[in-house]
């Protein structure tokens, strides 16, 4: 893992670069950005960098002031390199919110400071990750204030956030605040470029999920490129017989079992979508439209209602997401808005 492998995020690159080649790497950062900004792998990049050897002997040949240049990125070739991309450092270490929770647990973190006690490896650094750093608890992030205030010079600590305001100010004001843009576009697609999919279907799957991990674990749901094609079936539905659209919103969804609940929120996501679209169409920028293999359908009946009426059917999609959260019925809700679009 090189910076080169991480898309985008050139200032930060130059920063931690810098920091390499100046010897400046600071005792603790912390990385902020949102999800799919490439915070982790710019961890794992930069931990290579500092274990790795061609660079380490570089910066020691300078500093004997032997003709050198200084080096800023892993080599991916020396011993360790070769033991950081094969897990097989035992200085590196990476703690993440384990599946199904809701926060980094206490053990995790007594665990990381029982090894903090021991000393690295000779002439290592024992880094460690803190990935989703926002969920530790207020004494974990307390008792973790001791390391990010009075580090050994041969500890570092990296911690990932989505957003920095998240964490508590007391370890705010020990760390070295990185911040991470959003990924462009451009770049997200290209994270999902190797993917056999349609390219409808990645948009749709990028305009959802907002970030490339999610949308690729969205492109991989059975059910995600049938949610497609049955929202416009939906609308379909709904502008003619409105009975038709639940019938068949009771036949779909009892088809996939699991993780329905979001299943239903994704649903109600693509169908606001669905609506923009309808107003790009009736307002001529069909160019802008995302559902682009069903452009001819949606060009004619953007035309066979008012504009205001696709502005209220978006403005009633967004709501029935918005009562989501209070209202459990959530297929009913589903129906009703059927039922009732006609009438808007
Ligand atoms: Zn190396």
């Amino acid at each position: 893992m090189s910076f080169a492998d991480v898309p985008g995020q050139e200032q930060v690159k130059r920063f931690l670069r810098g920091n390499l080649r100046n010897r400046s790497v600071s005792h603790a950062y912390l990385f902020s950005g949102p999800r799919g900004s490439g915070k982790l792998a710019m961890a794992r990049a930069f931990a290579q960098a500092i274990y790795c050897d061609t660079v380490r002997d570089a910066l020691e040949a300078l500093d004997a002031q032997e003709a050198s240049k200084p080096i800023d990125e892993a080599c991916g070739t020396c011993i360790s390199c070769r033991r950081f991309l094969h897990h097989n450092i035992i200085d590196y270490k990476e703690i993440t919110l384990l599946k199904d929770k809701k926060s980094i647990s206490v053990e995790q973190i007594r665990e990381l400071q029982e090894e903090l006690k021991f000393r690295p490896e000779e002439r290592r650094k024992k880094i460690y990750i803190i990935d989703d750093a926002h969920t530790l608890s207020m004494s974990s992030a307390n008792s973790m204030l001791k390391y990010l205030e009075e580090p050994g010079a041969d500890q570092m600590a990296i911690l990932l956030t989505p957003n920095e305001r998240s964490i508590p100010a007391t370890v705010l004001s020990r760390v070295q605040l990185v911040k991470f843009v959003p990924p462009n576009p451009h770049q997200l697609m290209a994270q999902l470029a190797e993917q056999p999919h349609e390219e409808e279907l990645k948009i749709l799957a990028l305009q959802l999920a907002g970030n490339a991990d999610d949308a690729l674990e969205l492109l991989a749901k059975e059910w995600f490129a049938e949610y497609r094609a049955l929202v416009i079936e939906l609308v379909k539905h709904a502008l003619q017989q409105p009975a038709a659209a639940v019938v068949l919103l009771q036949q779909r969804l009892g088809k996939w079992k699991a993780d329905w609940k979001k299943q239903l929120d994704w649903l109600a996501q693509m169908l606001e979508l669905l609506f923009r679209d309808m107003i790009y169409h009736a307002c001529q920028q069909s160019h802008k439209a995302l559902f682009s293999a069903q452009s001819e359908w949606l060009q004619t009946v953007s035309m066979t209602r008012e504009l205001s009426f696709w502005l209220r059917c978006a403005e009633g999609a967004l709501e029935m997401r918005r009562k989501r959260i209070v209202n459990t019925n959530w297929q009913m809700m589903l129906e009703q808005f059927f039922i009732l679009m006609k009438a808007r």
